[in-house]
């Protein structure tokens, strides 16, 4: 397994932030209720990506932390469980108040701590948001069933929590991802411990202050830091029944693998190649404005980013149209009113996307867009900017193609037909979203019913489903089989019990004993 060394190891600019400022605020554990700072000697620098500054460091917590965390909640559950649907209902409306109150607040923390534009980190908090309002239906959405099987028997089944449930979180949705999972899980009656990215941690710490307002007890929401040893531990600890994980590919089958060994169920959703399919018979002007949003927008660190297009017949002639559209979009910081897309969320991902961008050059796919070493104002030379990029005759042994850049870079086929479209994506090992382009009702039905990918938009390229319905994905994009919220979300938080009773008016007279197995006709 890749170290995580790599991934922190302090650039010189980074270096040169910190000797500057001496001392940043650390970013603090809660657990049962409290905020404390971290015993631990090993922490994560965590640097604005705009910027390369120090803003904070992050604990590694420490095996004794992550106990007292995983204790905590345990003995948490034994009352939170016993409170009424209603008590946990008022928690989530009250919680969703807050949250829409401190909107600005929490966008602020993530544009500083991940590089988003500010305007794009509302949305993060709002998508999770509407999760959290969709959890206030609890009493309605934990509805059981029940049978009258004949005049003296009834059937009735309930939903119970699991116990003590863990969310581990990537960087690039530091509200909505942690806001996925938490609400459900604690309106449903488990509690939870969260471990945020240790990458941009600041959003779930703001939530935790949020949720203690909101009036949900100590001990049901604990929030942890760390890498490695912090997911190790929630993987193996006996307390935890239930991991939601959101991230990238190796972790996410590592964590499946190691937590499903040990019993737990683990949902876990994985990294993306996102394709757009666009027909001749489209709306040019929405599906180019549509096609730039969803390419570079959060400079493509979104797991539905729509990354891949692949233009089918004549539409391949629209590409000049798309490139000026790129070239119009700002690369600046987050915080600027006119940015539209800000800096990848560290020196390692700039390197990255540029060394994807370059393996595409060399593997004689045309650049019709370069947006390395972009210009930006004096106070972000040190960010970690790239700008909108298009690769055009991408082929699909290409490394752009094959891997999930995760950076502003739009990657370019052309085919001569719908179905050479559908195969072509369905060969792809990912199935996490795609979008079609058409004002064909017919073509768009048969793609959709015909594509083997989670979330499908017709028209609309970034299809994340509300909240009353579930995040799914397909083939390589996810593991387990249990997706997030909606009506899935509660069925991963819950168990579901099956009571028969049996009520009979008159003594029954046969002294014998009914041996066989009861049929129940
Ligand atoms: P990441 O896998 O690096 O980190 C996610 C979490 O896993 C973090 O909390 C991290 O501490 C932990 N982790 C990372 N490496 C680990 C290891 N070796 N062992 C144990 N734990 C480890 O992911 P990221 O870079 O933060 O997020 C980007 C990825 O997430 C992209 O691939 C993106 O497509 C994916 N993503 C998917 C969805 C989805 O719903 N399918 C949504 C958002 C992001």
């Amino acid at each position: 397994f890749k170290s995580f060394s790599c991934d922190f190891s302090t650039s010189r600019l980074a270096l040169a932030a910190v000797n500057s400022k001496n001392e940043v605020p650390s970013t603090k554990l809660y657990i049962n209720g409290e905020f404390i700072e971290s015993s631990t000697d090993r922490w994560i620098p965590l640097y604005n990506p705009a910027t390369n500054d120090m803003i904070t460091k992050v604990p590694e917590t420490t095996t004794e932390e992550l106990k007292a965390a995983a204790e905590t909640a345990a003995e948490a559950f034994k009352t939170w469980r016993k409170t009424s649907v209603l008590t946990r209902q008022r928690a989530m409306l009250d919680l969703q108040l807050l949250i829409r109150q401190n909107m600005d607040k929490l966008a602020r923390s993530i544009t500083e701590e991940q590089g988003k534009t500010f305007a794009d980190a509302k949305g993060d908090v709002l998508r999770g948001l509407q999760v959290v309002e969709n959890a206030c239906g609890i009493p309605s959405s934990l509805l059981g069933e029940t049978l009258e099987v004949s005049t003296d028997m009834d059937t009735f089944t309930i939903r119970q929590p699991l116990g003590v449930t863990a969310g581990i979180c990537p960087f690039n949705f530091p509200a909505m991802i942690p806001l996925w999972m938490f609400p459900l899980s604690i309106a449903a009656g488990n509690t939870m411990i969260i471990k945020p990215s240790e990458r941009d941690p600041g959003a779930m710490m703001l939530l935790a202050e949020l949720a203690a307002e909101a009036g949900i007890p100590k001990g049901v929401l604990n929030v942890v830091h760390g890498s490695v040893d912090a997911v190790n531990f929630i993987c193996d600890n006996e307390h935890i029944k239930a991991i939601s994980f959101v991230g990238s590919d190796a972790a996410g089958k590592y964590i499946h693998a190691r937590g499903s060994a040990n019993g737990k169920r683990v949902q876990a959703n994985l990294g993306a190649k996102n394709h757009g399919v666009i027909l001749p018979d489209a709306n040019k002007n929405h599906t180019l404005n549509q096609l730039a949003g969803a390419a570079f927008g959060a400079a493509g660190q979104r797991c539905m980013a729509l990354s891949t297009i692949v233009f089918v017949g004549e539409t391949q002639e629209w590409l000049q149209d798309l490139v000026e559209r790129a070239k119009k979009l700002k690369v600046t910081g987050g915080f600027e009113p006119d940015a539209d897309l800000g800096p990848l969320i560290s020196p390692q991902a700039k390197e990255r996307v540029e060394r994807l961008i370059q393996s595409g050059v060399d593997q004689g796919a045309k650049l019709l867009l370069d947006g390395r070493n972009p210009t930006v104002p004096e106070k972000y030379k040190k960010g970690n900017f790239v700008g909108p990029t298009i690769l055009a005759n991408v082929e699909t042994h290409m490394e752009c193609y094959k891997e999930e850049i995760f950076g502003p870079v739009l990657v370019c086929l052309s085919v001569d037909t719908l179905d050479e479209a559908i195969e072509l994506i369905n060969k792809n090992p990912y199935g996490n979203g795609t979008a079609i382009f058409t004002n064909s009702g017919s073509s768009a039905r048969y793609f959709s019913l015909n594509i083997d990918v989670g979330q499908v938009g017709v028209n609309i390229p970034i299809p994340v489903p509300l909240p009353m319905f579930s995040f799914t994905g397909s083939r390589g994009s996810i593991q387990g089989d249990v997706n997030f919220y909606g009506k899935s979300g509660l069925q991963f938080y819950t168990q579901t019990k099956t009571v028969t009773s049996l009520w009979r008016k008159e003594d029954v007279m046969s002294n014998r004993a009914a041996v066989n197995m009861p049929t129940m006709r």
